[in-house]
Order: structure tokens, then sequence, then C-alpha cells
């Protein structure tokens, strides 16, 4: 077999934009509001046909915590505004009653500190939610549309394209915000990227509805504190995944459908009643491929005063940590006008455990949209200007500014 064919393309240019989010995940919605906010003209394009990526389709509906474990909210701006959007029609457990009842006897300084600032929303109310916030800031949105490829003229992205219904074709962006999850955006500019070298346990979540009611089934390894893990979260098969291989991926899902059946007929035993009622559509897939950025994050970060913080993230495994994420850990230093936010910016392994999740996702996000909306080149990004925009929008810098 030929290992390569020849095509002679001719993409037409269907759109154009000043900023463009690539991914429709946490960081996306949050990047695409950002950059509206600040009265850019912005396209979002979503593969899928819903916001949230893996917080939704993927069925990872705990929106963990926005406060360190202590007391105190450490996370700001959109990050609180999302959260507080994925119940607004309602939520299904772990009310945070101490933090959002302000009148409430419980919520005392004393509560707060026992009870954490997180959440377990519904997927399909909040993918609604999100979308109807995109709508409202007037972003387009183009679902079904996956980016297959970048044309970079000199050291920027000239064009992504594009591959929906409408066939193939072109869309042109001054600046471009890489909130795939996996750095795709980055990786087919050239930008530098690294891979998780650890690989991904598989996790087969799904939710079924029964004699005990409604209920969201978490196999396999689960992203919960260290203090309420009892030690019993079993990996379901030895193999791990990398996450960025269609083959791989393809198998992967494929063994999370196997677990689910697996557990169903089980639990259908106790319970003649239950029935499966959602699946995760998208591959959950924590950690794959990240921007190797102009600041790479560390542990060791935690208090660290950055100059050029864009926001500050709690540490969801264990009470106290916290950390002020740098600018400089959202882009790199080859593509001008590229930058990135959620689970691909520039963190170590264990850091990035740290800086993947939801809350983070948000706070990278609106950093990154802002930015997107200021620049073309944001290396040369005046960050004061980027700090006073997002101070002006609510966000917290510095951990020095909070009252702790
Ligand atoms: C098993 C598991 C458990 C977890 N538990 C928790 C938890 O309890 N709480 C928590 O806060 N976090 C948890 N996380 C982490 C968290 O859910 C994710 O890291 C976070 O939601 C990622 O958001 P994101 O926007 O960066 O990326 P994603 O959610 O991955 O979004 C990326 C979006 O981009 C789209 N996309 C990708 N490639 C393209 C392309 N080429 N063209 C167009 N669109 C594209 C995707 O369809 C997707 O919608 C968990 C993750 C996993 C896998």
């Amino acid at each position: 077999m030929a290992k390569y064919i020849s095509e002679t393309l001719q993409t037409p240019v269907a759109y154009e934009c000043d900023v463009l989010v690539a991914g429709g995940g946490i960081a996306g919605v949050s990047a695409a509001v950002a950059a509206a906010r600040q009265g850019s003209k912005v396209i979002l394009l979503e593969k899928q046909f819903l916001l949230g990526g893996l917080a939704t389709a993927g069925l990872i509906t705990i929106y963990l915590p926005l406060c360190d474990g202590k007391g105190h909210q450490v996370s700001f701006g959109l990050a609180e505004e999302l959260f507080r959007l994925s119940i607004q029609y309602g939520y299904e457990a772990k009310y945070p009653s101490a933090w959002l009842e302000e009148q409430s006897k419980e919520g005392t300084a004393q509560d707060r500190q026992k009870q954490r600032f997180e959440v377990r929303f519904n997927a399909q109310l909040f993918a609604i939610a999100m979308e109807q916030l995109l709508k409202k800031e007037g972003v387009t949105i183009l679902y079904g549309t996956a980016v297959c490829g970048v044309q970079v003229e000199k050291d920027k992205i000239a064009s992504l394209i594009i591959e929906n219904k409408s066939g193939r074709s072109a869309v042109k962006a001054k600046s471009v915000v890489d909130t795939t999850g996996d750095a795709d955006i980055c990786m087919m500019a050239g930008e530098a990227i690294e891979l998780f070298e650890g690989q991904n346990a598989l996790a087969a979540w799904y939710y079924s509805a029964g004699e005990k009611g409604f209920d969201l089934n978490m196999l396999g390894v689960i992203d919960i504190s260290d203090e309420e893990n009892d030690g019993t979260m079993i990996k379901l098969i030895p193999k791990t995944f990398q996450g960025v291989d269609a083959m791989e991926l393809s198998e992967m899902v494929q063994n999370a459908h196997d677990a689910i059946l697996d557990d169903f007929r089980k639990k259908r035993m106790q319970d003649e009643t239950l029935l499966p009622t959602t699946f995760a559509t998208i591959p959950q897939v924590r950690m794959t491929r990240r921007l190797s950025g102009k600041y790479t994050m560390t542990l060791q970060d935690e208090r660290r005063e950055f100059e050029d913080s864009i926001g500050i993230i709690s540490n969801w495994k264990k009470r106290g940590p916290v950390y002020e994420i740098p600018f400089s850990a959202l882009h790199g230093t080859k593509i001008k006008n590229l930058i990135t936010a959620g689970r691909s910016i520039s963190a170590q392994d264990s850091m990035w455990d740290v800086t993947r999740v939801i809350p983070a996702c948000a706070v990278t996000g609106e950093a990154a949209g802002t930015a997107a909306a200021m620049t073309d080149d944001f290396e040369a990004l005046d960050v004061a200007e980027l700090q006073g925009r997002l101070e002006k929008a609510g966000v917290k810098l510095f951990i020095k500014s909070l009252e702790m």
C-alpha cells in the first residue's frame, strides 16, 4: 500500500473573525465569552454538537472547588460565573450551601472550612446554559466542525482548515485560542508540545436510573481528594492510553463500553428496573498532549508570586495549596498569535493533574480569551494591561490580595 497520496486542494475561505476559539469545552467557552466581552468578533468551533467537552459530553459533572479547603475562595471571575451557571436550572448533588447562601446560618466561616466550594451539576442543563450565554455574548458557534489543519505564514497562523457538513473550508483569524484539550492546534502549527508519559487509566462513567433513582456510576479511577479516597478505586484494565491516536482512542472507548455493560449486568441482578441512561460520548482522557510553553508550572510553584499572574487556583487533591498561574504558561515562543488554555497549558505531570480540572480551565480560558482580544502577538502583549482587564472582570490575580 502506498504510504502517501497527493491531493490538489482549493480551499474556500468560509469565515473571518478576530478571535478563533478551537474547542468548546470549559476552557473554550470561557475564552469565547471573555474575548466577546472585550468587543471582539469571536467564532467558536466545536466538533461535537454541544458545549462543555469532558464536563458535559464526557459526563465529568463535578465542578471541583473554587476554594482552598480552608474556607477561602481563590478562583473568581468566569470560574465562579460558570460555577453558578452550571446549577442555574438545578443541580444533582453536593450543593455548597455554606458558599452560596450568604445569609444562612450555614454560611459561616467555620462551615466554609468544612464544606468545599464544589458542586455536581447536570450535564445537559449546563451545556444548554453555556450555549445561551455564548449567544447572549454574540459568539458565533459552529458545531460539528473539526479543525483538521492550519496554514502558518512566517510565525503566525493565517488560517485554520476546518471540516464539517458543508465540506472543507478555511477560517481566517487574527488570533487563535487552542482549547481542544489535546493541544491539537499547537501540534498542527509546529508549536513546542509534550506528551503525558504517565498515560490515561480507563474511565467508564455512565448514568443509570433504577429503584434508587438517578445515579452517576464512576467506573475506574476517579478524581477525588486524598481525604475522600478510601482506597477502593480500582483500575478497570491494566492497559493505559496516550489519547492522541485515533485507533487507540477507538479501542479505549470500546473498552469503556464493555466495562459499562459488565457493571450494568452485575447491578441489574440486584435491581430489575435498572437501565443505563447516558454514557460519555467523548473519550475520558485526562492528560494527553500539552503546550511546552515559555514557562512550565510545577508543584513547587505553590504560593509562588508571579508578576504575570492571570489568576489563582487551588489543589483539588488536598486542602491548603494554592497557585498563581503565570501568563507565560499559556503561550509558546514559536507561533506568535497562538495561545492555549484548559488541560493543555504548560504544566509538568503532577502540576498538570492540578491545572487540568474544571475551575482551572475556566481561569486559564478567561485569561486566554481576554489576551486574544488584545493582540496577535502574545509574547509582545502588555501583561499589565491584560491584568487590569482581568481585574476589572472580577478576577483575583495575586494570592497576597486574598483575605486569608
Ligand atoms: C475520568 C475523568 C474524571 C475527571 N474528574 C474531574 C472532576 O471530578 N472534576 C473536575 O473539575 N475535573 C475532572 N476531570 C478533568 C476535567 O473534566 C477536564 O480536564 C476539563 O473538563 C477539560 O476542559 P477543557 O476545556 O480543557 O478540554 P475538553 O473538555 O477536552 O474540551 C475540548 C473540546 O474541544 C473539542 N475538540 C477537540 N479537538 C477538536 C478539533 N480538532 N476541532 C474542533 N473541536 C475539537 C472537543 O470536542 C471538546 O469539546 C476529569 C477528567 C476525566 C477524564
